[in-house]
């Protein structure tokens, strides 16, 4: 019988023990919080006594906890020995310089890290669709295919442990600040009396980047920054109607604020006829 560890029980673990269980795998589980696992037991998972138990129960552990100092809290409580062997899914987010020193402390200990970031809501775990940034070895991965696939599809990004996390990273710099761009707008739309609901559309449309990546990840790579379609000293004047906009609706514009001083120090060091991707070069230094 197909068999896994997973600890910590939070939404997100709760969700791929369950997915385990619905797939007829041997699930024992551990969580800080033992009462966590109330609904896993009764569907017929292990509750393991100990830490040293639920690592040593099974080839592969999966990790689900808050953050990296969690994953010490916890793992700590286990003797060096009972790693040895082992494969450590670690899905717990943090930074990709954690996840490679976790991986070096499992490798300490005889284990391997395939560090894991998780790329949907507990609900769509075991869903079709669903994705996983992974890094790792390579054979570590193929070994466990079938159980990493019981919860997400595997995207394999490399073998540097601290891959997974800085896709994941980035991918949230861009989740977030996307998403507050969404509801700083509807701020602004509801000042001025316009709903969600009629927004919606406009919003929807005007969130598809695609087309921009498209044009600009090419050029990027090139290091062709011509400002042939827009210009930096464009992106000035469009945000500063753009501020002059929130600030006669009351609304906070602390967001667009920091955009267009963005925009004016690229223009500042004499990019104003350049592309906006030149804004990469600023935000380097
Ligand atoms: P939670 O923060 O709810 O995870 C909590 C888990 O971490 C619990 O098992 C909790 O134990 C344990 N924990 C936290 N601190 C400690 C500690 N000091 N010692 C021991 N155990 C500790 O997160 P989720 O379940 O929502 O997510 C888990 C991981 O998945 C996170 O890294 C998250 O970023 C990532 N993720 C989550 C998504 C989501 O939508 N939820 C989406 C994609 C990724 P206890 O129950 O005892 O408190």
């Amino acid at each position: 019988m197909n068999s896994v560890t997973v600890i910590g029980l939070g939404p997100m673990g709760q969700a791929m023990a369950h997915a385990y269980l619905d797939s007829g795998y041997d699930v024992t589980v551990w969580n800080r919080t033992a009462a966590k696992a109330d609904d896993l037991v009764a569907r017929g998972a292990r509750l393991a006594p100990s830490v040293e138990a639920a690592v040593t129960a099974n080839d592969l552990v999966v990790l689900s906890l808050t953050d990296y100092d969690a994953v010490y809290a916890i793992l700590e409580q286990a003797p060096p020995a009972a790693f040895a062997g082992r494969t450590v899914a670690n899905l717990t987010s943090d930074t990709p310089d954690k996840a490679r020193k976790a991986a070096a402390w499992l490798a300490e200990r005889g284990a391997v890290q395939i560090t894991g970031g998780v790329q949907v809501p507990p609900p769509l775990i075991g869903k079709e669709g669903a994705e996983t940034y992974y890094s790792g070895p390579e054979d570590a991965i193929e070994t466990h295919r079938a159980a990493l696939e019981v919860l997400t599809r595997i995207d394999h990004l490399g073998e540097d442990p601290g891959l997974a996390a800085l896709f994941y990273q980035i991918g949230m710099d861009m989740f977030w600040t996307g998403l507050v761009s969404y509801l700083h707008a509807q701020a602004v739309a509801e000042a001025n009396g316009i709903s969600a609901e009629r927004f919606l559309p406009n919003a929807v449309k005007t969130m598809d980047f695609r087309y921009f990546l498209e044009y600009y990840a090419p050029r990027i790579a090139a290091g062709n920054h011509e400002g042939q379609v827009e210009r930096v000293a464009m992106g000035v004047a469009s945000m500063e109607h753009v501020l002059h906009t929130v600030e006669a609706s009351g609304v906070d514009g602390s967001l667009p604020a920091t955009v267009l001083d963005l925009f004016r120090r690229a223009a500042a060091e004499g990019y104003g006829e350049d592309s906006l991707t030149r804004l990469i070069e600023v935000l380097k230094r």
